[in-house]
């Protein structure tokens, strides 16, 4: 179902998807599910009488971290490359710069033209950067007025002394992620009943980021969607190759506590 939110999913008397429902409320009639969509939303969207409390209450309070990207187009930066990989204008070859400092919010910043020129319109004579906070859904952050975050935003990076003045910016714009990060506090502490509670419904294959309430990354999401295809023309019903994507004990937070970035 392109372009459409599904919000309720219909199952039989087997536990068999029969349909999902989008917020119009246009129903598609289907033979297996692959769902990328958020497991809190996937649990709502199957709905509490055809599960146990338990699982209902654990699956609708999964927890999330949410972000904000600032995009800002420069005539250039005040910081140097003082390394000697050579760049277009001599700008600092960074793809990522991660922000320690306690007294500004920013937590990152992308330097789009090292990801590729392709990025930006003009890389000989402008710089696109990313600028990211990692916040939650509804707090003061989120509800800031676009022109109040972008203005705080740039007053960071000056006071950073990573541009002069507000006189080198271009162009801007302010893009609000939901759920980008699944988190591994609260609820998720029992999200083992989630998962068996899912892998029930025979037809249904999570996949993906928060499809599986993991830190996937787009490797692994797409690794989870080749095995589920896998697993579902083989008729096997045992999920857990699917599950097991991504599950390398180094990777996790959960295992090693690093802060998820
Ligand atoms: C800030 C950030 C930085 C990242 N950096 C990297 C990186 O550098 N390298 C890397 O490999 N990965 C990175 N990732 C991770 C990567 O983006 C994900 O692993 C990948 O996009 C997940 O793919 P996916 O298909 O599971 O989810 P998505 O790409 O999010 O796709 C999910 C799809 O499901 C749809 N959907 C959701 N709910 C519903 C619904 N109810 N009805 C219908 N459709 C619905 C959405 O609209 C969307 O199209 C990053 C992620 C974030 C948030």
């Amino acid at each position: 179902m392109y372009e459409k939110e599904v919000v309720r999913i219909n199952l039989d008397e087997n536990n068999n998807i029969t349909s999902v429902v989008a917020k119009d409320g246009k129903a598609l009639r289907c033979d297996a599910v692959f769902s990328t969509m958020p497991i809190k939303d996937l649990i709502a969207a199957i709905g509490e009488d055809k599960m146990s409390k338990e699982v209902y209450e654990t699956g609708t309070n999964l927890p999330y971290r949410d972000f904000i990207t600032v995009g800002l187009l420069l005539d250039k930066l005040k910081i140097e490359n003082k390394t000697k990989i050579k760049t277009l204008n001599n700008i600092v070859p960074d793809n990522w710069i991660y922000v320690q400092e306690r007294d500004v919010k920013l937590g990152r910043i992308q330097v789009f033209n090292n990801w590729s020129p392709y990025m930006v319109d003009d890389p000989e004579k402008h710089v696109w950067i990313g600028l990211e906070y990692f916040c939650n859904e509804g707090d003061e952050m989120w509800e800031a007025k676009d022109e109040d975050f972008i203005d705080m935003a740039i007053k960071e990076l000056i006071s950073m002394g990573i541009i002069e003045s507000e006189k080198n910016v271009l162009d801007s714009t302010r893009i609000r992620v939901k759920k980008a990060y699944p988190a591994y506090f609260g609820a998720y502490e029992h999200f083992d009943i989630v998962e068996n509670y899912l892998n029930s419904i025979p037809n249904l294959y999570c996949i993906g980021r928060n499809g599986q309430h993991r830190y996937n990354n787009m490797d692994h999401s797409m690794l989870c969607g080749i095995t589920a295809v896998d697993v579902f023309l083989s008729g096997n019903p045992d999920k857990s190759s699917i599950w097991s994507v991504n599950t390398e004990k180094s990777y996790h937070e959960e295992d090693n506590k690093k802060e998820e970035k």
